[in-house]
């Protein structure tokens, strides 16, 4: 009986900060199985509500800086003011069990995945309304200052020209719509054939490999 390599997607999801993609994510992975949210290392401050270990691993710049020199995380950069990063061996383990991963990091992070990772991850950038929504929704979380605010709102600009280097772009206008979206690009990615000649033939869809076992 051949043997089929089982391996599961990157999904690389960036945004502006303030353009939902932390509900979105949380909602895409409660939506579907074999879905997996990675949880980011990062030096900034705990704000309130988050929780270490769920929403990040809150490190000194010690922990961070030994982390790098171990190549411990998949990629990382300095956003804002502090450094974050996706710690590697989570990541692995599951996708190794054909588990997909989301990355939820910025446009810096994701350019790194993509040189690594070019095959095996799909990469996608959530829009918001507009700006003039962004910067309302900024100030309605009421977790940043004026100025932070402002400074966030700059490198939403800047990030949102990168667009074109992702395969997908969300509007996060309506949540439902969005969350419907990001799915459709999740099982859509799981259908896909593989024309690499490596890998998965069938795409990650786990049932249709047990048949195709059961052929062999
Ligand atoms: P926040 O401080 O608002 O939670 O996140 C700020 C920015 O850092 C967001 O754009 C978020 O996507 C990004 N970010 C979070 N985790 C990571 C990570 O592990 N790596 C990278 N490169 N960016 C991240």
């Amino acid at each position: 009986m051949g043997t089929i390599k089982q391996s599961g997607t990157l999904l690389v999801i960036s945004a502006p900060s303030g353009a939902g993609k932390t509900t979105l994510c949380n909602r895409l992975v409660a939506a579907l199985p074999r879905l997996k949210l990675s949880v980011s290392m990062t030096t900034r401050q705990r704000r309130a509500g988050e929780q270490d270990g769920v929403n990040y691993l809150f490190v000194t710049p010690e922990q961070f800086r030994a982390a790098i020199k171990a190549d411990g995380l998949l990629e990382y950069a300095q956003v804002f003011g502090n450094f974050y990063g996706t710690p590697r061996s989570f990541v692995e383990r599951h996708l190794a069990r054909g588990i997909d991963v989301v990355l939820n990091i910025d446009v810096q992070g994701a350019l790194q995945v993509r040189r690594k990772f070019r095959r095996q991850a799909v990469f996608i950038f959530i829009l918001p309304p507009s700006l003039t929504v962004l910067r309302q929704r900024l100030c309605r979380r009421g977790t940043d200052s004026a100025a932070e605010i402002k400074r966030r709102l700059a490198v939403a600009r800047r990030e949102m020209k990168f667009v074109r280097s992702y395969d997908y772009a969300v509007v996060n206008d309506d949540l439902d719509e969005a969350v419907a979206a990001l799915s459709a690009i999740v099982i859509a990615t799981r259908c896909k054939v593989d024309k690499g000649g490596e890998g998965n033939v069938y795409g990650s869809d786990r049932r249709v490999v047990e048949k195709k076992r059961q052929r062999v």
